[in-house]
């Protein structure tokens, strides 16, 4: 399995590129704003058809792209009830935004629960809900490869912002002691935004929520 980070969209949000070209399919994390530009030429350099798109919550910079990547790919969409207002509903955080930005609504195929496991790219995926930045931010956990996807949830050095609709600290920080900082420590965090990190760096180091 190939992993490709994009960072993409007007405030550089990572989507990641899940390549598996002994199975010629893709998985992608998240579509920032025109991210498929990026995308299709890496289906196309291995041979990968992108079958579907896991959003990890349904803020705007996390979904800009989504539709355009749908309507090039065909892939199923991926994502947690509680943001399905947002999801399918872009213009309330647009408004919120105070911003013109001619959001296109996604439609989610598949709504996917805490502890849910389902195989992808020929590896077993864990849902985790990490509620608190927003109700239904959700993270990607492969057990295999150590490697957590955790969206808006948790950063390095730092935590998602819970000054938007439906965001708490107090769910924040549950939600990362129960669902992320129990996940093996040498576990890679990738987040939404910025670089990557580790469950035990994070657990001893963030300056918001320590294990
Ligand atoms: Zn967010
Ligand atoms: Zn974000």
């Amino acid at each position: 399995m190939n992993l490709h980070v994009l960072p993409a969209g007007p405030i550089q949000t990572n989507a990641y590129l899940l390549t598996a070209p002994e199975r010629g399919e893709a998985v992608l994390i998240d579509a920032p704003g025109d991210v498929w530009a990026d995308v299709a030429p890496i289906l196309a350099k291995e041979k990968c058809k992108l079958t579907e798109l896991w959003l990890t919550h349904g803020h705007w910079d996390h979904m800009q792209g989504g539709a355009e990547v749908v309507r090039a790919s065909g892939a199923k969409v991926l994502a947690h009830a509680d943001d399905r207002v947002l999801i399918e509903r872009p213009e309330i955080m647009e408004k919120f935004m105070g911003e013109e930005m001619n959001l296109e609504a996604v439609k989610v195929d598949r709504w996917i629960a805490q502890g849910e496991k389902f195989a992808a790219l020929g590896r077993e995926v864990e849902v985790r809900h990490v509620p608190g930045h927003c109700p239904g931010n959700v993270l990607f956990y492969f057990a295999e490869a150590g490697a957590a996807f955790v969206g808006d949830a948790l950063f390095n050095g730092s935590i998602g912002r819970v000054d938007f609709p439906g965001g708490d600290f107090a769910t924040l920080e549950s939600s990362i002691r129960a669902q992320i900082y129990t996940l093996p420590e040498k576990t890679v965090v990738f987040p939404g935004h910025g670089p990557k990190t580790t469950v035990v760096h994070e657990r001893s180091t963030n300056p918001y929520v320590r294990g």
